[in-house]
């Protein structure tokens, strides 16, 4: 994402200074004045990005309750489960455990090759049901003989912790108060290694974790957080003050930001192909971006090589993957070249991706889980980031700034040294994780899937709009009503989930602004819905030749336009697609008055079965809905239609719904949502060899019928 404290599940605002953490604490109202004050404790800290990256870290406080069941107190420990992000979280994201039991684990320890088995253990030392599972860090909050631990991720942090001679910055930059425990993954025995300094060093008020991040701890809460916030703070001044100037290198010819406009352009065009090559082993959605400190970081001499050393902090690397892919061309390297370079280089991505894979696997290890980058490095123009949705798309492209800031860092006094590929591949391929995968809900039938419904603001598309958001995709609202575009685009959920693009579908201009929109949004378009629409139903003496035009217009030469441009787009990307035509009962059957929309709508059922025929050896299927009768809801029938039609028939256009139901076969009422379940059924994946259909949603009309 471009904008920094857009922070990615929303975080917590801030509430600064000491004097208002009790009140923030009692506001909380958690259980237990202690889940109160760590819940503050952790808001205040999340949300700063520059504390901890997104969903990274955890905090915990310790203290007494009364144990229901004999009645005594027992000692407990609150700590942030597994998931979930410090600035909102809640105190169901929170585990509660017996101390006691917990750190009667080290008896049954059975060492670090083992380590993973005491994950399961932390299930018999939890206190009461409900709650978070514990997360890997559990030990190392536990095993520490202080109240309070804070372990987080701040980028100035990881800096020192990734630089190459990390153990002296960090005694140079804080003397004795601030310790270095060497890499080790985290588990439990990094727990033990933690506890081990801080006895060994109790003066210290924290340490750097080597390749990883902070942990800081107090006797309360105030005294955690002052230490976490001195460490931090201390390390970034020491990097602003000690670091050298340029520390990405020399400016690189050619490799500057393109302006604006020119980015923008150019990273439009590119997105479609960029996503499709990204999603050859599953399909991905993208987000693009174009922070100053992403172009600046790819327009200097050494980001080829800092990039080529991947992410460190295991948070960013399980987003970013292993490394980022980076074209190596200049930023106005002619777009055919460009094109051809990434895919010579996605080629390579897989290829290195698949040895890294086979360096590291053994028989043991999770099968490979895709060879695609996730991460997309463009000079002059930005970055593409990619995840099974947009959120988990933006946070990698997130997690990437963070990954420059740290380098930034550790470049600027030192040299960036992450951890081992060895080490990233354990955590990449861990057992722990995969399981976690494993527990995740299956994805909704549309997932991944970016729609484009033109009309989308009112009556029928907004259904769709629904519908199809409601099944996991992510939807473009277009309308040349950019109002109720957007409002509908808000009420799906904003721009993770919905974005609003203001459209005439009359403009070839509009349209393809429009589809660029979209491919910004979302990395590309994989099912458009022909729906924008307008009806003014006259008898043939009346109809003049503007009514003609303008219905044709809208509905015949507009849906053609946005087909043209969603078949261009969905050629780039080679994913196939769907394009789906709202037509009409009218393109069939012959009722009085409508000769121009009728006629509209009878080139638009044709315009289906020409471009399903033309479009299927590209796998873009090509389907209709043929509604009638959706009076509620209908923009079309408030807006003078259904008076004229009413009027046609001879009935009060109040009850002109009922009218139309009871001449139908089924005598029921048809809704916008009906139609937009015709959609979702030729869409969601059942009808995956369904092409050049029509689907009447008529409630019945015999007249309709289909031959
Ligand atoms: P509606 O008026 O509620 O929605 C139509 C939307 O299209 C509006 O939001 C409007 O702003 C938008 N639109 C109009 N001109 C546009 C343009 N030039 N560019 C972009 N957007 C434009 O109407 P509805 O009933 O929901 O109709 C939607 C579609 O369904 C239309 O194609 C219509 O012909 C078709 N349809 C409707 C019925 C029905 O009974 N309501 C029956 C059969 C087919």
């Amino acid at each position: 994402m471009s904008v920094p404290d857009q922070r990615s599940g929303g975080r917590g605002s801030a509430q600064g200074g000491a004097a208002g953490r009790r009140e923030d604490g009692a506001r909380e109202a958690g259980e237990h004045p202690e889940v109160a004050a760590l819940l503050a404790r952790s808001h205040r800290l999340g949300a700063d990005p520059r504390n901890t990256n997104y969903a990274g870290g955890n905090t915990s406080a310790k203290g007494t309750a009364t144990d229901p069941v004999t009645g005594e107190s027992v000692d407990l420990m609150w700590v942030k489960g597994s998931g979930g992000d410090l600035g909102t979280l809640r105190p169901e994201g929170l585990a509660a455990l017996r101390l006691d039991r917990l750190r009667a684990l080290t008896g049954v320890y059975p060492g670090v090759g083992r380590e993973d088995e005491m994950v399961a253990a932390f299930d018999y030392c939890l206190h009461g049901k409900g709650g978070a599972a514990p997360s890997i860090d559990t030990a190392m909050h536990g095993l520490l003989p202080v109240a309070h631990v804070d372990h987080l991720h701040p980028d100035s942090g990881i800096a020192l912790a990734c630089a190459a001679d990390g153990e002296e910055l960090t005694r140079e930059c804080f003397g004795d108060r601030v310790a270095w425990v060497p890499w080790r993954r985290p588990g439990f025995q990094l727990g033990l290694d933690i506890a081990a300094v801080r006895e060994a060093r109790p003066e210290a008020i924290g340490c750097v974790l080597g390749g990883h991040g902070i942990t800081a701890w107090g006797e309360s809460g105030e005294e955690c957080e002052d230490n976490s916030l001195h460490i931090i703070r201390t390390a970034e001044r020491f990097l602003q003050e000690r670091g050298a100037a340029e520390p990405f290198g020399p400016p690189r010819e050619g490799f500057g930001p393109l302006a604006e406009d020119e980015r923008r352009e150019r990273a439009a065009a590119l997105a479609p192909l960029v996503r499709g090559l990204v999603s050859r082993d599953r399909a991905q959605v993208g987000h693009w971006e174009d922070a100053p400190e992403v172009l600046e970081f790819l327009s200097r001499e050494a980001h080829p090589r800092l990039a080529a050393l991947g992410t460190s902090c295991p948070d960013h690397f399980l987003r970013t993957k292993v490394r980022p892919l980076v074209l190596d061309l200049p930023a106005r390297a002619p777009l055919e070249e460009a094109v051809a370079r990434l895919r010579e280089l996605h080629e390579e991505y897989r290829a290195d991706y698949r040895a890294y894979y086979e360096r590291h696997a053994d028989a043991s290890s999770p099968p490979m889980r895709g060879a695609d980058p996730a991460v997309v490095l463009v000079p002059g123009v930005g970055m593409f980031s990619f995840g099974k949705d947009k959120q988990t798309a933006r946070v990698a492209g997130e997690f990437y700034r963070n990954a420059i800031r740290v380098m930034r860092g550790a470049e600027s006094v030192s040299s960036y040294a992450p951890i081992e590929e060895s080490e990233k591949f354990r955590i990449e391929y861990w057992e722990l994780e995969e399981a976690k995968l494993r527990r995740m809900p299956a994805p909704k039938p549309l997932a991944t899937r970016i729609a484009l419904v033109t009309g989308a603001g009112s009556g029928i598309g907004r259904a769709i709009a629904r519908r199809l958001a409601a099944e996991g995709a992510c939807v473009v609202v277009a309308d040349v009503d950019e109002d109720s575009a957007r409002k509908v685009a808000e009420e799906l959920g904003g721009p993770d989930r919905a974005v609003a693009v203001a459209v005439d579908v009359t403009s070839e201009e509009q349209i393809a602004a429009a589809f660029r929109a979209a491919v910004l949004a979302f990395g590309g378009v994989d099912l458009v819905v022909n729906n924008a629409g307008i009806s003014i139903s006259k008898p043939l003496a009346e109809t003049t030749a503007e009514d003609w035009d303008r219905q044709h217009s809208i509905m015949a030469r507009g849906s053609f336009l946005v087909s043209r441009e969603a078949a261009r787009v969905m050629g780039e990307q080679g994913m196939g697609g769907d394009l789906v035509y709202i037509a009409s009962k009218n393109g069939v059957f012959a009722g009085p008055n409508n000769v121009a929309y009728g006629a509209a709508k009878a080139d638009q059922a044709h315009q289906v079965r020409l471009l399903a025929a033309e479009l299927g050896a590209s796998g873009i299927r090509v389907n209709g809905v043929n509604p009638d009768g959706v009076v509620r809801g209908s923009g079309i029938f408030a807006g003078g239609w259904g008076a004229q039609r009413a009027a046609v028939y001879g009935v009060p256009e109040e009850e002109l719904g009922q009218f139309y139901a009871r001449r139908t076969l089924l005598g029921r009422e048809v809704l916008p949502e009906h139609v937009a379940n015709a959609v979702f059924a030729l869409t969601g994946g059942d009808l995956s060899h369904t092409t050049g259909l029509h689907i009447p949603v008529d409630a019945g009309v015999a007249a309709a019928f289909l031959r």
